[in-house]
């Protein structure tokens, strides 16, 4: 993938998807066309489709992603999955801390750093996800949060090549509620301001991805917010048209 900001759509499946889903995948390589020479098209499946699906996807533009990964290599870690597995298996990306794996596995943010570092040691993009809670945004407290976990959540060493950041407001998953446009606006340029101030000319060129209950009707307005770069896209990536719907945006 290269990326001087062109845009980044990324799907993630979360736990659902089946052999007979690659169906879907195809409809992806085929929807997306010429457009995949001027954005990039991430598809995350589960982990048991990684390598069918890198597979399929082989010689087209669409990357298949992962939704997870251990911070170990290999070892006595039942049920995990290491970076270097997912690299094996076709993957070129992976998302770390999502605000599920936050919330359900209780991972903090030094894990989550953990996590990154082992992406970028297998040579996978870490795809690291960060957002506020409805109660920390009610409360004021948004700013300081994202700002608190991307200091305590990004390695040092990101690039425009090997770092993407998802801003996913935690209310705004699955529930069809999205911040305004201002707010979506506010919140990526502290984020660019951040990354720029730590990663100097390589944190200009990260891409900022915007999360939450993204749809075909909503992308048009919020890929077109400064600081924007491209979604992360759960729920309406599952199918091939509404996934495409949201890739043409950028047509
Ligand atoms: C997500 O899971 O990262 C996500 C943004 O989900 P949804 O699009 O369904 O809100």
């Amino acid at each position: 993938m290269v990326s001087a900001r062109r845009p980044l759509v990324a799907g993630n499946w979360k736990m659902n998807g089946l052999q007979r889903s690659a169906a879907e995948l195809t409809k992806i390589i085929a929807g997306a066309g010429e457009l995949a020479a001027r954005i990039d098209i991430v598809v995350c499946p589960p982990a048991t489709l990684v390598a069918d699906f890198a597979a399929r996807a082989r010689g087209s533009a669409i990357v298949i992603g992962a939704q997870d990964c251990h911070a170990e290599v290999s070892g006595a870690f039942t049920g995990d999955i290491s970076a270097e597995m997912l690299k094996d298996a076709g993957a070129q990306a992976v998302i770390v801390g999502h605000s599920e794996r936050r919330s359900t596995h209780q991972e903090t943010d030094a894990e989550v750093r953990a996590k990154a570092l082992a992406a970028w040691r297998a040579g996978l993009i870490a795809i690291v996800c960060i957002g506020e809670t409805r109660a920390e945004r009610t409360a004021g407290h948004t700013n300081a949060v994202v700002q608190t976990q991307m200091g305590e959540s990004l390695p040092d060493g990101a690039t425009a090549e090997n770092l993407v950041v998802a801003y996913e407001p935690v209310w705004a998953i699955g529930t069809g509620l999205t911040p305004t446009s201002a707010d979506v606006a506010e919140v990526h340029g502290v984020i660019r301001q951040r990354l720029g101030a730590r990663y100097g000319a390589a944190g200009h060129g990260v891409r900022i991805l915007y999360g939450g209950s993204v749809k075909p009707a909503n992308a048009g307005e919020l890929m077109h917010i400064n600081n924007v770069d491209g979604a992360l896209v759960g729920g309406a990536s599952l199918k091939a048209e509404e996934f495409l719907g949201i890739v043409n945006v950028h047509r």
